[in-house]
């Protein structure tokens, strides 16, 4: 009879949330998609480079469906 004595380790698996995304609706056509947190950090990274920042600010984004500008974070 075998006698196995090993020490279970905890696996290390890393605990990365899923990205988050945001809901984004266009305005213009209605057409929605959900956009990754990536996106949207690029964005902001570059409003806050360009100096049209704000607290609260959203990037506006082009929509896939009708390609203009019209594309804004909806909450719901
Ligand atoms: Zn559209």
């Amino acid at each position: 009879m075998e006698l196995r004595i090993g020490l279970k380790r905890e696996q290390e698996v890393p605990f990365g949330p899923s990205p988050e995304e945001y809901n984004y609706r266009c305005s213009l056509c209605q057409f929605e998609i959900g956009v990754n947190e990536a996106i949207i950090d690029a964005e902001i990274g570059s409003a806050k480079f360009n100096g049209y920042y704000y607290d609260g600010f959203m990037p506006v984004l082009h929509c896939l469906a009708c390609h203009q500008a019209t594309m804004k974070y909806s909450k719901d």
